[in-house]
């Protein structure tokens, strides 16, 4: 018999959870039961709604539903790699809570696992119907700047919902980093990986905890944390305008042997000025980025601290 653990990072989800508890009993049903074994795993991110209410009632009346519950909001990142660090299942799977990401997929990825050569069976969004265009727009642009400068190797509309074997588990639990970028960390592991394509679907129940500027800075961090370009385009700006100064400086030398030099051209010797002190400002900040992920990095605070839980022992992992 396989168990199956299911991660479930929950933020505010009070009006979610019931439907999503409803659908995994009928998902459950679709399994063939004395094959597996379903474990919940549900990670209350410091909800300030009755989200943990829900779960201890879920709990006291249904074995399979354990739950971890954060002394604050940590993130979903940290949600996630808690519910890795304390998965027991030999097959584990990350979903939302609001059914995005349809759980009546589990028996098909299940299968795929049991029958092919694959360690993990991913899911991947082919439309974006019911998102505003602006964000897919950014989104698609994402992908390509990540692919293009990291070995990240991020899949363009993948989900975190995938399910994975056992090993995958362990190598994604050895990455602790502090700064986590899930979609690239799976990429960056390797794996065999089925990408399993669906169509998207709205949220059931409750709001989203995205804003554009939120993802924007998710986006952000994903590129810092899986690429160096950045920084090296700091130092090929630097080497293209010395290029340029030279050039210059070689036309303003023969211009005065040439044609002498009434003062003039003040204007634009201070936007010149501007320019490169603008330039400059921009890869100070570059650099401020890496330095405060790796300040972050090596204070080796924990990623998230359990106030309460429902199993016997909690993995706090790295
Ligand atoms: N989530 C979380 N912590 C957060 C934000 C979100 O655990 O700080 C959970 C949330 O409860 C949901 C999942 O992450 O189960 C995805 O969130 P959401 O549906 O808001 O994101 P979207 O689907 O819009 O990208
Ligand atoms: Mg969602």
């Amino acid at each position: 018999m396989s168990k199956v653990t299911l991660i479930v990072p929950c933020y505010n989800e009070e009006e979610s959870l019931p439907y999503f508890y409803e659908e995994i009993k009928r998902v459950e049903s679709m399994l063939m039961l004395p094959d597996y074994e379903l474990e919940l795993l549900f990670v209350n991110d410091g909800s300030k709604d009755r989200t943990l209410e829900i779960l201890r009632e879920l709990a006291s009346k249904d074995p399979m539903v354990k739950y971890v519950s954060f002394s604050r909001n940590f993130g979903k990142e940290a949600a996630m790699y808690a519910g890795f660090c304390n998965a027991k299942g030999d097959y584990v799977a990350v979903m939302d809570a609001d059914l995005q990401d349809p759980p009546s997929l589990l028996p098909e990825m299940l299968n795929i696992l049991e029958t092919q050569d694959y360690d993990s069976v991913a899911t991947r969004r082919v439309t974006r119907q019911g998102e505003p265009p602006i964000r897919s727009f950014f989104a698609r642009q994402f992908y390509k700047i990540i692919n293009k400068i990291s070995d990240a190797d991020v899949v363009d509309g993948a989900r975190d919902f995938r399910l994975m074997k056992r090993e995958m588990v362990d190598a994604i639990v050895s990455m602790g980093e502090y700064n986590r970028f899930s979609k690239g960390i799976f990429g960056w592991i390797g794996f065999k990986t089925y990408w399993l394509p669906y169509k998207n679907v709205e949220r059931v129940a409750g709001e989203t905890k995205w804003n554009f500027w939120k993802l924007f800075k998710y986006a952000i961090d994903g590129i810092i944390n899986f690429s160096q370009a950045p920084l090296s385009m700091a130092s090929w700006m630097g080497v293209g305008f010395t290029g340029f100064s030279f050039v210059c400086l070689v036309f303003i030398i023969g211009r005065k042997l040439l044609f002498g030099d009434p003062v003039s051209g003040w204007a634009s010797t201070i936007s010149v000025i501007i320019f490169l002190g603008g330039i400059q400002l921009f890869c100070l900040g570059v650099i401020g980025q890496y330095l405060s992920k790796t300040y972050l990095e090596v204070k080796h605070r924990p990623h998230y601290i359990v106030s309460e839980t429902n199993k016997d022992d909690v993995e706090r992992c790295k």
